[in-house]
């Protein structure tokens, strides 16, 4: 199932691959409407009721919905109480950033106020702006100490993030500020929308890949993460309780800007394409600061 936010409303996307026949246009059922008013419609109440929603979408009704335009959604988790991110996760990354590969999870946080939709303008700020395509984990259900093996009970979907860094904020001083150069204003594009996680063939291998201006500059596949999804779950959630609706951005392949020679960083022209298999693609544009 995929569920996405359109014009501030959950909706589930139903299409082709959802036994609506093939070549069918995606369409857009709104939750609220569909379960008079039992859930919705709040993107972010589904998760607060995950269980019970995903319980009720199993057997509702989703024959009918509306055409919608990519454009026209807002991040599927829109208001996340907690955004952990984590650094140096894949190895050909962390030896591009000059890291040997850590014994814990890198983690930090990009703030929620940076988190936006799936097609997004975002200004750009002084500095050198640079691209990290990433799977995002939406929480559906609160784990506290849970151990890898019960992880993926407590994951709502997954779903495409952008974890834009500003490189000067992030690496100066003498301790780096990765949390404060990682979350200006959009700073944190997700979507398009989030999957659950039975949709996919093998949740733990997906190809993904960003391309920046119609270059492909990042290609891998998630299963080449250092902490997959279960290990990060039990090793975040062995100290944070880890919320419904909380978001983590898993990690970036190599091929960032900042590494490339010559440097590469986004310009106001530039348009940045995020692609994860199972979940689709987003797309993302910039302006110059004002
Ligand atoms: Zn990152």
């Amino acid at each position: 199932m995929r569920i996405a936010n359109l014009r501030g409303r959950a909706v589930v996307v139903v299409g082709a691959g959802d036994g609506a026949g093939a070549g069918t246009a995606d369409r857009a059922v709104d939750v609220a409407d569909a379960s008079a008013g039992r859930f919705g419609p709040d993107p972010q109440s589904l998760v607060g009721d995950w269980d019970a929603f995903t319980a009720w979408a199993a057997t509702a009704d989703l024959s009918a919905g509306e055409p919608f335009e990519v454009a026209e959604l807002g991040a599927p988790v829109p208001r996340p109480r907690q955004v952990f991110a984590i650094g140096l996760n894949y190895a050909e990354h962390a030896a591009e950033a000059g890291y040997p590969p850590d014994a814990t999870p890198v983690t930090f946080t990009k703030f929620p106020s940076c988190i936006v939709g799936p097609d997004t303008v975002v200004p750009l700020p002084e500095g050198h702006v640079d691209w990290e395509v990433e799977l995002v984990v939406v929480i559906g259900a609160e784990a506290h100490r849970v151990p890898r093996e019960r992880a993926w009970d407590h994951v709502a979907g997954l779903t495409i993030g952008q974890d834009l860094s500003e490189r000067i904020t992030q690496l100066q001083g003498s301790a780096p500020q990765f949390s404060l150069g990682k979350s200006f204003p959009g700073f944190g594009p997700t979507g398009p929308w989030l999957v659950t996680p039975d949709e996919f063939a093998d949740r733990d291998d997906l190809a993904i890949t960003a391309d920046l201006s119609g270059e492909r500059m990042q290609g891998s596949r998630t299963s080449f993460m250092l902490y997959d999804v279960p290990e990060l779950i039990a090793r975040l959630s062995a100290v944070c309780p880890l919320l419904p609706g909380d978001l983590i951005f898993s990690g970036t392949p190599s091929g960032i800007g900042n590494r490339r020679t010559p440097q590469r960083f986004i310009r106001p022209d530039d348009v940045l394409v995020s692609s994860i298999e199972g979940i689709g693609a987003l797309e993302t544009r910039f302006a110059a600061a004002s």
